[in-house]
């Protein structure tokens, strides 16, 4: 094993910048084969990733966290993807019911320290279930999604999980990838269509208003102070120090070393 930091990607990151979102899919599944997959809230542009690996032929699962409280609308959109589009989506949760956490800890998501730890057992906690299955998990985190996101590099590594984030659509705008869900009638989620800018727990989304930031509507009842959950690396300021362990050969693929292993 050999480790990948953050600062090792710099000149590739820099070389993915043209690329497209397809280009970007079908680097990620030559790179890692079977040891890729999606990870996904089936949000806008999370369908629209999974649009893309279905219609790529690239046989890529995707993995969903149902944290047991999610919007009814949101558990059909992920049922609707998975037939529709014929991709195998593996779900994840949490090991307590919100009931019997409510019963241990109390109602946490009522604070922002709370939230940081029901967001830990609801959401993050549950990927762990996979930790060491995958080398590469495909998000559809972009830039116009700004604040924290405004700068999100392509290709991010998850030290959490050991493996490496890539973020096809990163550089795809608001009008492309309403274009796009346009252009190819994407299943989307029909709680955008009332509102809700991003959707998460039912506890702790609401939707927004025209003029307000997209991220308003997440836990509205803390404050401006809590905007991410902490699933997404990138969402929290790591720096360029964050580093994974892969096989080394995987490390030279991924950064396109050409090495002689016969010397
Ligand atoms: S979004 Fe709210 S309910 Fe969902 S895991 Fe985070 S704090 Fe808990």
């Amino acid at each position: 094993m050999a480790a990948l930091s953050q600062a090792d990607l710099a000149n590739l990151n820099a070389t993915m910048e043209s690329r497209t979102p397809h280009e970007l899919l079908t680097w990620a599944k030559a790179t890692f084969g079977s040891r890729v997959a999606v990870l996904s809230a089936l949000q806008q542009a999370g369908c629209t990733v999974c649009h893309m690996v279905s219609t790529a032929k690239v046989g890529l699962d995707v993995i969903f966290v149902d944290t047991g409280v999610l919007f009814q609308e949101t558990l059909a959109t992920r049922d609707k993807v998975a037939s529709q589009y014929g991709l195998n989506v593996i779900t994840l949760g949490p090991d307590m019911s919100m009931e019997e956490q409510t019963e241990k800890f109390g109602v946490l998501y009522l604070t922002p320290d709370g939230q940081t730890k029901c967001c830990e057992m609801r959401k993050s906690a549950p990927l762990q279930k996979i930790k060491g299955r995958y080398d590469a998990l495909i998000g559809s985190l972009r830039r116009g999604d700004g604040e924290r996101r405004s700068k999100v590099p392509i290709l991010a590594v998850d030290p959490k999980l050991n493996c490496l984030r890539v973020n096809i659509l990163a550089t795809f705008t608001d009008q492309q990838l309403a274009d796009y869900i346009r252009e190819h009638r994407v299943i989307t989620n029909p709680l955008h269509k009332q509102g809700y800018a991003t959707i998460g727990c039912n506890r702790c989304t609401t939707p927004v208003l025209p003029d307000e930031p997209k991220r308003a509507g997440r836990w509205r009842h803390l404050g401006p102070w809590a905007m991410y959950c902490g699933i997404n690396p990138t969402d929290l300021d790591r720096g360029t120090e964050a580093a994974i362990d892969l096989p080394k050969e995987l490390i030279d693929r991924i950064l396109g070393r050409k090495v002689d292993y016969a010397i």
